[in-house]
């Protein structure tokens, strides 16, 4: 029998409730035999994840401040869950020696690790499953680079005559023992990393929606699900700010070829979105567009000058300048005599002038400007390949919203469409490509 991996997000994980919905998912099926984590999230609107708690205890004693006050709040939160699951469990021991060592100024990394500690011991407790911890297997080096190699093998080794466990997400050790972690959200990434290790048949996501969206449900009312994804096709959209899986949550699994499947703890019966190797990608999707994502915060060097396409070397220089200082660019979208150049907007915080006026020095040219707060957004489908001017009817749709475009950029793959316009319209566009791609197909 195939072995599935799951993992359950921080909202999955919130309280009791959310803990006997996780073990009834768990219990339906015999091959969910891994499971990942994550510490407790919010469990309403304003409430505080246990990760930003912890992050708290850590800042205020680096300050020498007392961490009690917010450190009883984690401690009532989790014996909160104990009490309401009637688990035999007491992790007083346990909150003790972390609370000692958060006062004696124990990492940042050590002290967000403990939400998904803690929350690990009371979930293999309450399931019966054997809890392992992640510092034994997941590996990294002395700089904090993950090694995968190493990790696979440590933790095929450690897995080998466990039926069944419980594996905290989004930390390791590094080689000389320190704990660290993933970035934010990386118990998705300690998924991936199981999945890969037991050569799961397949990786399930449980987290609070329904899938995959295909627009971000807090801009679009209601979006459609995406049913099936290609791994290129999320990582777009992840990068463009779809958070709902860790964009390193991919490259364990992509190449030995294990989906991953999006499902909602609050309804599992739910198909979710399957994430597929590109293989597979002939599969059709329902709309020409896959998918839309996006940020705010990008800023854009605008630059011209009379016949710049015949002068040698003129983008050479002006990238060679913003190399100089540091400054990584997303695109660049070029006319005859104007050239562009996005990148977000904090990298050249502190540093316009200067930069303006080395390129000034190096081109000469007749006009140039840094314009802010422009917003990207990426329109993504495997789809899009094979019809025809999808820009066309973006650039159409937004500018009938009377929403400027200020630059319109066919990633080379033909997979995705990058547009940028003013912060402001930002939402407003989402919801406009939204409709057109999805609502007047469906009339169709
Ligand atoms: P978890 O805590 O389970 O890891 P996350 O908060 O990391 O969950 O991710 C799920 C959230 O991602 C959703 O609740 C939703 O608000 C947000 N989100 C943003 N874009 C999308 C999208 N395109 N589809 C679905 N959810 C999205
Ligand atoms: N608990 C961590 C966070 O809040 C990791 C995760 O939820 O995946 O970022
Ligand atoms: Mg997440």
């Amino acid at each position: 029998m195939g072995v599935r991996v799951v993992k359950f997000g921080g909202s999955s994980l919130a309280d009791a409730q959310q803990f006997v919905k996780v073990a009834n998912i768990i219990r339906a099926d015999e091959s969910r035999r891994y499971v990942v984590p994550s510490a407790p999230g919010k469990r309403f609107n304003d409430d505080i994840k246990v990760t930003d708690m912890l992050y708290s205890c850590h800042d205020l004693a680096s300050d020498n401040k007392d961490i009690s006050e917010v450190f009883d709040k984690i401690v009532e939160r989790y014996n909160g869950i104990i009490k309401d699951l009637g688990v035999d469990l007491s992790l007083d021991a346990e909150y003790a020696e972390i609370k000692e060592k958060l006062i004696n100024h124990a990492s940042r990394d050590f002290a967000a690790s403990r939400g998904e500690y803690l929350n690990g011991k009371i979930l293999a407790a309450y399931l019966g499953y054997e809890f392992v911890d992640p510092a034994e297997m997941i590996i990294f080096d002395n700089n904090g680079v993950f090694l995968l190699d190493e990790t696979v093998q440590a933790m095929r080794k450690r897995l080998e005559n466990i039926d069944r466990a419980v594996i905290p997400g989004f930390y390791g050790a590094m080689q000389n023992g320190k704990i660290k972690t993933f970035s934010r959200g990386g118990s998705d990434v300690t998924g991936s990393i199981v999945a890969r290790s037991v050569n799961a048949e397949i990786y399930e996501n449980w987290t609070d929606v329904s899938g995959f969206l295909i627009a971000d449900p807090r801009i679009v009312d209601n979006p459609k699900v995406i049913k099936v994804i290609t791994y290129k096709e999320l990582r777009e959209l992840s990068y463009m700010g779809a958070t709902v899986l860790h964009e390193d949550a991919i490259f364990p699994v992509r190449t030995v070829g294990i989906p991953i499947n999006i499902k909602n703890t609050n309804d599992p019966d739910a198909s979710g979105t399957m994430i597929v190797s590109d293989d597979s990608s002939e599969e059709a999707s329902k709309y020409i567009i896959t998918g839309i994502a996006g940020k705010k915060g990008f800023a854009s060097i605008n630059i011209e000058k009379a016949m710049m396409n015949s002068e040698l070397g003129f983008g050479r220089k002006v990238l060679e300048v913003l190399e100089d200082n540091g400054i990584s660019f997303e695109h660049m979208p070029s006319g005859i005599d104007t050239m562009s150049i996005v990148f977000n907007a904090s990298l050249i915080d502190g540093k316009e002038e200067a930069v303006i006026s080395q390129i000034r020095k190096r081109v000469n040219p007749d006009h140039i400007e840094v314009e802010h707060n422009i917003a990207l957004l990426a329109v993504v489908g495997r789809g899009m390949r094979k019809t025809r001017g999808i820009a066309a009817r973006i650039f159409a749709a937004l500018s009938h919203a009377r929403i400027n475009v200020k630059m319109i950029d066919q990633g080379s793959s033909e997979l995705n469409v990058i547009i940028g316009v003013g912060e402001q319209d930002f939402e407003e566009a989402t919801r406009k490509i939204y409709e057109m791609f999805v609502f007047s197909e469906e009339e169709e």
